[in-house]
């Protein structure tokens, strides 16, 4: 794998007006957008019909005012934007899932990564499913249909696949007269809803995009929880609450979130100025000027000038209209985007030690380009902070962590001595992992997931459809269903 990927965003709006429910479920796609640049999707239900589209591309590339006009009005809405963390990138994949099922249809949004995918999955096709993509969500789709066979209802059903599925899952729904949104028990991923002044209700991924279609927040959905959005007003159903540890990834604060989101009643962007200043504490340098990486860094670097008395100056400005870095497929195109993307405030640097702070540092490609470009803008020292400590496992619940041998602390032995030569800085500084709960003022590791950066998985560890492939290869009986299991990994 060679490129790190983000996860998910999730919307949707239950009104008992008909409205243009495709523009707004637009709007709060377009502000959570930062969750996932691969392709987006919206499913509109007008009276029970569903009229759906989606592609690859931004927001803002796909939905455009033909596409939009033809969604046209209706009471509900649902919209997805995805970065694959499994699954492959094409179009089949993209969400949301639109399925008919023996007592009619459901849509279906999904941001996390469910850990028994492949068990159930093997388990639906050997009871003869069929299935039409490679992705965790499809699987998710069946196990509720599978349910709403021998069930009166959506939400029972929903219940009831709750008690197999296992892993990461933040859910948004739409049969033809509710919207459903569900977290797992570990509340690994965000969820919230709140309410528009027209009374139709908002659900989605973070508080920025109620804020963009002008929904007042009412709340967080608890880990467990399924809420459900119909005629008879907003229900509310708890049986899987309490059944597992809290889990909110904390790489949501550190990275993923927008800094104006507030997850779980917590600043995000408090979250990460918390970070900057326990790294002050950590790493304290002599320096004249503290920059933050924008975007994701400037929270801490604000934190750090704060707690160690060190200006804080715009170091770079960034080019607004490009993607994030990792967009950009192949290592020499990625480089080239980094210099496209940033540029140093040369008088904010130049003839100084600079302490310069970003939100991580994976594989340090990044990291070293930045270094470069300050160098090379007069700089005398560069001393760097990354926020989020050093990753050191793979993450199993929506946010893809490269593998060991190309992250850089695990090259460098976590010895940061060695990181610095590696990216051509001063010093390097990474968050100490024992300190994380403080910045969203929990006990040490209540409440939080952080088993990419070492703490252990809260869960079972997903066995790899490959490592399954791999049985079934060794296992097959004859040379062509050897090569038809060899080509189906081809997907
Ligand atoms: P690098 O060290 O070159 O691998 O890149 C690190 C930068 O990538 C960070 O500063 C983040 O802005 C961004 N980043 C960190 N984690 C991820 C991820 N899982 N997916 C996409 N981008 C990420």
């Amino acid at each position: 794998m060679s490129e790190l990927r983000e996860e998910c965003g999730v919307f949707g709006i239950y009104s008992q007006e008909t409205q243009d429910v495709a523009s707004t479920t637009y709007y709060g796609l377009f502000a959570l957008q930062h969750r996932g640049q691969e392709s987006c999707g919206i499913v509109v239900n007008d009276e029970g019909l569903f009229r759906y589209d989606k592609d690859g591309g931004l927001v803002n590339d796909v939905f455009t005012k033909p596409v939009l006009k033809k969604l046209g009005m209706g009471q509900m809405a649902i919209g997805h934007d995805r970065y694959s963390t499994t699954g492959n990138n094409d179009r089949d994949n993209a969400q949301p899932i639109v399925v008919k099922h023996h007592k009619g249809k459901m849509a279906v949004a999904h941001n996390g990564n469910i850990v028994n995918s492949f068990e159930l999955r093997t388990q639906l096709e050997l009871e003869g499913c069929i299935f039409h993509t490679t992705s965790d969500t499809e699987v998710i789709a069946y196990m509720i249909t599978k349910e709403r066979i021998k069930t009166h209802s959506i939400e029972k059903a929903l219940n009831n696949a709750m008690s197999k599925i296992e892993g990461a899952y933040s859910l948004v729904i739409m049969s033809p007269q509710k919207i459903l949104a569900c977290r797992d028990p570990y509340g690994f991923r965000p969820l919230c809803y709140g309410q528009r002044s027209d009374g139709a209700y908002v659900v989605a991924s973070e508080t920025c995009a109620l804020d963009a279609v002008g929904a007042e927040y009412i709340r967080d959905v608890e880990p467990g929880e399924i809420v459900v959005f119909s005629k008879n007003g907003v229900k509310s159903i708890k049986d899987h609450c309490g059944t597992k540890p809290h889990k909110i990834c904390i790489f949501e604060y550190l990275y993923f979130a927008r800094p104006d989101s507030i997850i779980e009643g917590k600043s995000v962007h408090r979250a990460r100025e918390i970070a900057g200043e326990l790294l002050a504490e950590q790493f304290p340098v002599d320096a004249d000027i503290v920059v933050g990486v924008p975007d994701s860094g400037i929270d801490a670097a604000i934190g750090y000038a704060h707690k160690s008395g060190i200006p804080y100056g715009m170091g770079f400005i960034k080019n607004k209209y490009i993607g994030r870095t990792f967009i950009a497929p192949g290592q020499k195109n990625r480089e080239d985007k980094v210099r496209i993307k940033l540029n140093v405030i040369k008088g904010t640097v130049e003839g100084k030690r600079v302490v310069l702070v970003d939100d991580s540092i994976v594989r340090g490609t990044t990291i070293t380009r930045i270094i470069d470009l300050v160098r090379k803008a007069g700089a005398k020292e560069v001393h760097v902070m990354s926020s989020a400590p050093a990753f050191t496992d793979a993450c199993y619940y929506g946010v893809d962590v490269d593998t060991k041998e190309h992250l850089i602390a695990c090259q460098c032995d976590y010895d940061m001595k060695k990181i610095a030569e590696k990216v051509g800085a001063d010093s390097v500084g990474y968050l100490d992992v024992n300190s994380l709960n403080e910045i969203i003022g929990n006990e040490p590791g209540e409440g939080f997931c952080s088993a990419c950066f070492g703490t252990g998985y809260p869960t079972q560890v997903p066995t790899g459809q490959k490592d399954r492939f791999e049985e079934k290869i060794n296992g097959a009986e004859t040379e062509d269903e050897e090569e038809d299991y060899e080509l189906y990994l081809r997907d």
